[in-house]
């Protein structure tokens, strides 16, 4: 039987829903910044000994007593162990939507990191129920942009700028800078649709705040036009020097990055291409911008696996991205030469953390008619959220390019 510290589902149905912090985590207080701080309770002994075939055992138990009640959803970066486990397999914001088109299912389990599983907690209905198996497993990135940060840096660019500012969080963010887009005139976006995106921003104000990823907004700012002179740096230690910047700028990037597609350099490029000369390069645009600008193609991780699906019997494809996605490309296409650009291993080790023991106990627990772990994003930051995302579908499904749309307001 599952042990450990938890709420009976009683109990959550009688109390409202409260904000669980962990890394990336949104609330009305500043969240920890480290994993060490995240509220994960320690798993109970016995599953720190149970072996593989009985974790596997146990979780096959559950999934197949809790039916459709339940739905485990797989990000494309999780480890084999799990991804078996996982009824749908896909980036974030496919998998949210894949959860919020369950509506049969009560629990939706995100093996994922923090971010991911409050946006299906967003998307979802109020009766379903989220749950990140390890609350540690956050986003480095997503942590690098804070809300209190975030609230400091509005103030002094609109003091400096006038309101005349559109701010754009990438969907690697936590949902309370989701909800800062959704009640400023903002809106989220992705790897994939950061063009469009940007395009509608500047049909709506002369500037851009992104965050957190420097690199993306960068990469993005060069396939809709606009010229890297343009560009400034938010550095939220560096203050005096991001507000002197200001001025010039139409798009300011927060300083964050991926830890994982930071890695990837042009030298590997280079190496790829002198030992697999016809090699095909593809890079996630988390990655730095000469790394971009020296690959054949850059894309989010759907892109990636589309690419490759593509590519056809006998090519070769360095790809710059998570290891466990690289490595499952590699073995379900082994007619392609398929290899990773970083050759030291490069997981993202916060998604590492959703380790199947933790997915067993989760899942037992539920089986016992408890809950824990559960995600749940307070009404207000939800309901702003949801505007910013809505904004992003409503972006995505109209007709134009990123750059038709900037050429119309040029
Ligand atoms: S790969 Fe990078 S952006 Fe994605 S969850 Fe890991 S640290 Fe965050």
């Amino acid at each position: 039987m599952a042990s450990g510290s938890f709420v009976s589902l009683d109990e959550l149905q009688r109390t409202s829903r409260p904000s669980t912090y962990g890394p990336g985590a949104s609330g009305d207080v500043r969240p920890p910044r480290s994993a060490a701080m995240a509220r994960q309770q320690p798993l109970p002994e016995e599953y720190r000994h149970l072996s593989p075939e009985e974790l596997d055992r146990r979780i096959g138990e559950a999934r197949a007593a809790l039916g459709q009640r339940l739905v485990v959803l797989g990000h494309h970066y999780q480890r084999d162990e799990i991804v078996k486990h996982a009824d749908f397999l896909g980036d974030s914001l496919k998998l949210s939507q894949l959860a919020a088109g369950r509506r049969e299912a009560q629990y939706i389990v995100f093996c994922g990191v923090h971010f991911m599983a409050e946006s299906a907690d967003i998307l979802s209905s109020e009766d379903q129920i989220v749950m990140l198996p390890n609350l540690t497993a956050g986003c480095s990135m997503a942590d690098m942009a804070s809300l209190p940060d975030v609230l400091a840096a509005w103030d002094q660019i609109t003091a400096r700028c006038g309101v005349d500012v559109i701010p754009v969080t990438y969907m690697n963010s936590a949902a309370a800078l989701k909800a800062f887009c959704g009640e400023h005139g903002g809106i989220v976006c992705t790897s994939s649709n950061a063009a469009g995106i940007l395009g509608w921003a500047y049909e709506h104000g002369r500037r851009v705040l992104f965050f957190p990823d420097e690199h993306l907004g960068r990469n993005t700012a060069d396939r809709i036009g606009l010229d890297q002179a343009e560009v400034t740096v938010w550095d939220p230690r560096r203050l005096a020097e991001s507000r002197e910047a200001l001025d010039a700028a139409r798009l300011i990037v927060w300083k964050g990055f991926c830890s994982v597609h930071e890695r990837f350099t042009v030298a590997q490029i280079a190496g790829a291409r002198a030992d697999y000369p016809g090699a095909v390069v593809i890079v996630h645009p988390e990655c730095r911008r000469e790394v971009v600008q020296a690959a054949d193609a850059s894309g989010s991780t759907e892109f990636i696996v589309e690419a490759v699906e593509a590519a056809g019997p006998g090519s070769v494809l360095a790809i710059g991205t998570e290891i466990n996605l690289v490595n499952r490309l590699a073995a379900a296409y082994p007619d392609r030469t398929i290899f990773c650009l970083d050759p030291i291993v490069c997981p993202c080790s916060t998604m590492y953390r959703i380790h199947p023991a933790y997915l067993a106990w989760v899942l037992d627990n539920l089986m016992d008619g408890r809950v824990v772990n559960r995600i749940a994003v307070d009404s207000r930051t939800a309901g702003f959220a949801r505007i910013a995302l809505q904004r992003m579908l409503d972006v995505s499904a109209a007709p134009g390019t990123a750059r038709e749309r900037m050429a119309a307001v040029a």
